[in-house]
């Protein structure tokens, strides 16, 4: 009789407990438009975050991904003009993205921020008004110098559009109409000149590629041991909301805890190419004898795990300066 009664509490119980934790986890976590049941034409979509404050959602097109992910521009409107923080991969997409803007505010874009150099959020900066001031870290110099060598090589011109003002510092303050708009350096992560942009009134900070919401890690240019110290710094500035630069924008309880999430992953990608390296398995044979538990569901796991581990080996064997 007692493990009737048992059962039976135990029964009305489970279906409870589960209702409150669904309050703030209401959503399927992954980083795939489809996986989450919208549409391409459901793209971009704008979320307010808070007062002035927006981040605009845009499918992936660069490269052609099929529109599997989304790609996030961060938008702070001042009394003195309007920041962004990343752009978009095309120039149709960034003027959609200006257009955008000009619906929620007629004050002019004055600063776009690179938090991260890759043609995803870069590739149409050509399409941003003039007189936009760019802001990078010096690192990103060399990288967008690159890809304009290649596309003048591939195509016989470059739409790469260079920063007009250089990070001589960990942090740097710019004070918009009012607001504060902190830029940080915290350590390379995806592409090493990683920024975040930070928001201390609101708590809000913008992680740009540091941080990507249930999308593997793409380590193909990153540093993974430096990445994973990288987020711990983001994670103890306690901010209210990490926006992600890839990925769905969801609740701050669901981000705080994604963030978390990303960096495990990335703790499990170190430990388990260090392992394979220790045991001497060429790094061509280790995505198949990588042991990622869940992370493996991640959206784009199997296409971004081999580069992962070759970055391990890489930082393993001294090769990443
Ligand atoms: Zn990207």
């Amino acid at each position: 009789m007692r493990a009737i009664l048992k059962l039976w509490l135990a029964s009305c119980l489970i279906p409870f407990s589960l209702g409150l934790v669904r309050a703030q986890d209401d959503v399927v976590r992954t980083a795939d438009v489809a996986v989450r049941g919208l549409w391409p034409s459901d793209f971009p979509r704008l979320k307010k975050l808070a007062d002035r404050v927006y981040v605009y959602e845009e499918l992936q097109t660069t490269p052609p991904l099929d529109g599997v992910f989304t790609t996030n521009s961060f938008i702070v409107i001042t009394d003195d003009g309007v920041l962004i923080a990343d752009g978009q991969g095309t120039g149709e997409q960034v003027q959609r993205l200006v257009a955008t803007i000009g619906k929620l505010t007629p004050q002019p874009i004055k600063y776009m921020i690179v938090g991260a150099d890759h043609g995803d959020h870069t590739g149409g900066n050509y399409a941003l008004p003039k007189g936009v001031a760019i802001l990078a870290h010096p690192n990103a110099k060399p990288h967008l110098e690159a890809y304009a060598k290649r596309a003048i090589e591939q195509t016989g011109k470059s739409n790469v559009v260079m920063p007009t003002e250089y990070m001589t510092d960990q942090k740097k303050v710019i004070e918009m109409g009012g607001e504060e708009i902190d830029v940080l350096f915290q350590g390379r992560a995806h592409t090493g000149s990683d920024l975040e942009v930070f928001l201390p009134r609101e708590n809000i900070m913008f992680m740009s590629e540091v941080f990507f919401n249930r999308l593997y890690p793409s380590t193909y240019s990153g540093y993974p041991s430096e990445w994973i110290e990288t987020l711990k710094k983001a994670e103890a500035m306690r901010a209210a909301l990490y926006v992600p630069g890839h990925g769905f924008v969801d609740s701050p309880q669901v981000l705080n805890q994604e963030m978390v999430n990303f960096r495990l992953c990335l703790e499990n990608l170190v430990a388990e190419g260090k392992r394979m390296h220790d045991s001497k398995i060429p790094v061509e044979s280790a995505p198949r004898f990588a042991r990622l538990g869940s992370y493996q569901y991640w959206t784009r796991a199997a296409n971004n795990l081999p580069d992962g581990l070759r970055r391990v080996y890489m930082e393993i064997d001294g090769q990443l300066k």
